[in-house]
């Protein structure tokens, strides 16, 4: 029942608490406020003028500020507001705390011309905002006395939101990360990407296999951010180049695009935990240059009057959901092409004053290019440089090799991306040339450091011939940026060895490591309270923006007390979650189970089918009498996993793991000791409830195919065990917490190498391991498909005469560890014990560590 609040509607000309109406012109050029309105206008507007004074901290002055946002910025009265209307309103009332810090912060970093750091990214998965922003606010409390008074739940109000999946998995997430740890940093970053209109599809199960919905996150409009229609820039496609002759009388290349689109900027706010600073993600958003043909319209053919609009709109209408493979289709070039034209434009000509030299450009900016999706940045950079603004070519050079760095987050030869010199000749005909003169000049120096060495020169070419003519974009990154980095150590090696040796060898210097992190705030603090509790009771507050003092936790791992709470944590983490799980999907989860989790995007390299031979494994010895019921530890195992559309075997993996639930849940015999559970959709909001209430950490990737992983970190700090192979990050997560509170298995990289160099035959290892061969023929029999064979036969050939990733290979090792797991948890003492030993020693995966090693080996740019 909603408590009305009629006649509590504020004044509006009442004693406002901060400025609603700042002027927006570009700071560079603006005229003073004491200079456009006078002095008088200054004095009685302070923060027109900044520094911003901190808005009112009080239950009453909130209360009157989300009304006047409900009354006059959404036009409704409390007493008629939907759950959505008051969302919006408290949303945007948090965002106004927010916004004045970001206005003021902006306006400081301009004039301090101070390094920022540009990050330019396909991909940002940020999670919802509302619980962040007023976390990083330290407002939640207020908010939630103040929303009580007015008879609204804050939960339900943050339930209402969407969030916005602008990302596949990692690699999107990772970017989110990294961007909140630098404004808690207080260093100066500007996100740059797409506000695709479709983020990642929804995921749903139709008779357990995954079907795609679109993912509509703006259906309701977005609080959060803040369109410039007016600040739109134009960026061209296609046409031709000529040669001409400037007034100098210097010969020069200009390109003669055929067609255009307008970038409009959407920004977003990014603020720090409790510390003032906001920094900026901006994303662009396509629009026709025409809006549509009144003409054409008039005459009444109305789809070809907006074919025009359409057609430019598309470019950011969907989010690529391909995770580690490249769609090598023309939209999406258009899509990389365009985000960092926009940003490069943006920063040059809105960020830095009119008269700037370029030639200091890399005083100012350092691009991050996350992976090679914005790796076009690199010749855009060098047309802006040499065709507009007519800087020497070597000159230009110089300054763009200083301006970017590149980080590489892949080892699979089919997800680095190539571009067709044919497609980039039709789109970007300009860019094209420049990549020719760049590979030009640069194996020009290669001949000269290795006289007679052609098949080098062939080797390191960033074009390829074969199997047709096309950019290798990797290349151009590594040529191109002043430092190349892998995503953890082991990661960063094979990089170096096996992806990038002859770069390497010739450039030692610009190859290095950065582990990646993951963010504290969002990840601990605002996901697991129930364990902040704890912690802030045990060691105080300061680990939340300095993760290395979750080391002091470590001397409470021998206290029986500290363990019993920290089982507490535990259960209460996986109640919540279960009251979730009903609501969200009907899946009832059984209490007092082992709770073991694996969820990450569905790939063959994480090898979510492997997980699924241990689960067969396992019934199949209770269903035939092989193992006492009574001696096996009661597990639940929670997977979550989209899919790309397109991968066929990924689909098939999906559609068994639902079709063994679905038995499993159905069989009197085993239904009390394991339970496996696949909640659909699979997100930030998701992994926020699942990861909390894990006791298991699944992370059994190939070894030598996860570049990192982020989720394994997440895990540990946590506090679940991880199971995993020594992969990406897990090498580095099992040498902090020590091998006895790591259950490792499986082949190492040259293990595998060495299995692939001398021939892997997956059905012969079928043939001898008689638990592993009774679990797959369980699996083909029809048992989980009432009876039709046919419907799993695809996963099941693929294992026995494919598997890529050696599944089979590794199931022995997999299983005996999974043993380990049981015979550690029957002692819940000994398990919370390294449990929490894996929290007090993994504050090295924060992403504000990450973010002070790239700043300090990569960026050279400094906090303000
Ligand atoms: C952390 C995270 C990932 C990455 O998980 P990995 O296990 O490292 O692949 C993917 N999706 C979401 C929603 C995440 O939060």
């Amino acid at each position: 029942m909603i408590h009305v609040i009629e006649g509590n509607i504020p004044n509006v000309s009442e004693n406002q608490p901060f400025a609603t109406t700042l002027d927006s012109l570009p700071a560079d050029e603006t005229p003073s406020v004491e200079k456009r309105f006078g002095p008088e206008f200054a004095a009685t507007h302070p923060l027109a003028v900044g520094p911003v004074v901190s808005p009112p901290h009080s239950v009453d002055g909130f209360v009157k500020e989300f009304l006047r946002e409900l009354n006059f910025g959404t036009g409704v009265l409390l007493s008629r507001a939907t759950v959505n209307d008051q969302y919006v309103a408290l949303a945007r009332t948090v965002a106004h705390y927010l916004a004045a810090r970001w206005l003021e912060g902006g306006r400081t970093r301009r004039e301090a011309g101070v390094k920022v750091v540009g990050y330019l990214s396909a991909e940002y998965l940020l999670g919802r905002q509302l619980g962040n922003a007023l976390l990083a606010t330290g407002l939640r409390d207020i908010v939630e006395e103040g929303l009580e008074s007015c008879g609204i739940n804050l939960s339900t109000l943050r339930a209402q939101e969407v969030e916005p999946g602008l990302g596949n998995g990692g690699l999107g997430r990772l970017a989110a990360c990294f961007i909140d740890s630098l404004a808690t940093l207080n260093v100066p970053c500007i996100g740059y990407g797409i506000r695709y209109e479709y983020g990642i599809f929804r995921q749903t199960f139709v008779d357990g296999r995954q079907v795609e919905q679109p993912d509509a996150w703006l259906s309701l409009g977005s609080p959060w951010e803040f369109p410039h229609p007016e600040a739109a820039v134009q960026v061209d496609f296609g046409g031709t180049t000529e040669e001409y002759v400037d007034e100098d009388g210097t010969p020069r290349r200009r390109w003669l695009p055929s067609w255009n689109v307008l970038g409009v900027p959407y920004n977003y706010m990014v603020p720090g935990y409790h510390n003032g600073r906001v920094n900026t993600l901006r994303l662009w958003s396509a629009q026709a240059t025409k809006a549509f043909d009144l003409q054409i319209f008039n005459s009444g053919d109305y789809a070809e009057a907006v074919r025009a609009q359409t057609f430019a709109e598309n470019i950011s209408k969907v989010l690529y959901p391909e995770d580690s493979t490249p769609q090598g289709r023309e939209l999406r070039l258009q899509q990389q092409y365009f985000f960092v034209a926009c940003s490069l434009r943006d920063f040059i000509e809105r960020e830095l004053p009119a008269d700037f030299d370029l030639h200091d450009l890399p005083e100012r900016i350092i691009f991050q290019l996350n992976d090679t999706h914005p790796v076009i940045a690199v010749p855009e950079l060098m047309r802006l440089l040499v065709d507009e603004r007519k800087m020497d070519w070597d000159e230009a050079w110089a300054v763009t090799q200083k301006c970017f760095a590149y980080t590489c987050h892949t080892l699979l030869p089919e997800a680095l991306e190539v571009w067709p010199t044919e497609m980039l000749a039709k789109l970007l005909p300009r860019h094209l040339e420049i990549i020719y003169q760049i590979n030009d000049g640069f194996l020009r120096e290669v001949r000269e450091a290795f006289p007679g060495d052609e098949m080098r020169a062939r080797r390191m070419s960033i074009v390829t011939d074969y199997p047709e003519r096309a950019v290798r974009m990797a290349y151009l990154a590594t040529v191109a940026g002043a430092k190349v980095n892998g995503v953890a150590e082991l990661h960063s090696q094979l990089l170096r060895d096996k992806v990038l040796p002859d770069f390497s060898e010739y450039w030692p210097e610009k190859f290095t490591n950065v582990t990646n992190g993951v963010t504290p705030r969002r990840f601990i603090r605002l996901a697991n309270w129930n364990f902040t509790r704890l912690i802030n009771e045990t060691i105080g507050t300061g680990w939340v923006t300095d993760l290395d003092r979750l080391a002091e936790l470590e001397p409470y791992a021998e206290d029986p007390e500290f363990r019993a709470r920290f089982r507490q944590v535990k259960a209460a983490n996986k109640e919540r979650l279960a009251k979730l799980l009903v609501a969200r999907d009907g899946i009832v989860l059984p209490e007092g189970h082992l709770l073991d989790v694996m969820v990450k995007r569905l790939h063959e390299y994480k090898r979510q089918s492997m997980k699924l031979l241990h689960i067969l494994s396992t019934y199949e010895q209770i269903i035939s009498g092989a193992i006492d019921p009574a001696t096996v530890t009661p597990r639940t195992f929670v997977f979550g996993a989209k899919a790309a559309p397109g991968y066929k075997m990924a689909k098939e993996t999906i559609f068994a793991i639902n079709a063994v639930a679905a038995t499993l849940a159905a069989d009197e015999r085993t239904n009390h000791l394991l339970t496996v559970a696949f909640p659909a959709n699979y997100n930030v909001t998701l992994a926020e409830k699942l990861i909390p209430a894990a006791d298991l950490s699944e992370q059994i990737s190939l070894a030598g195919k996860e570049a990192s992983g982020t989720g394994n970190m997440k895990f540990a700090l946590n506090g679940a065990l991880t199971i995993g192979t020594d992969d990406g990050a897990n090498v580095e997560i099992r040498e902090l917490v020590g091998d006895d509170n790591f259950i490792l298995f499986g082949m190492s990289e040259p293990e595998v190498a060495d299995l692939q160099a001398r021939g892997y035959n997956p059905a012969a290892v079928y043939e001898s391991n008689p638990l592993l061969k009774r679990a797959i023929d369980l699996l083909a029999s029809g048992h989980f498909t009432e009876g039709n064979r046919d419907a799993m036969n695809p996963l099941v050939m693929d294992l026995l005469y494919n598997d890529r990733f050696l599944a089979l290979a590794d199931f022995q090792s997999y299983i005996e560890a999974q043993a380990k797991v049981d015979e550690l948890y029957a002692d819940p003492d000994a398990w919370s014990r390294k449990a929490i030993l894996n929290v007090a020693r993994t504050g090295f995966f924060s992403s504000d560590r990450s973010m002070r090693e790239y700043l300090d080996r990569i960026w050279h740019a400094k906090a303000l």
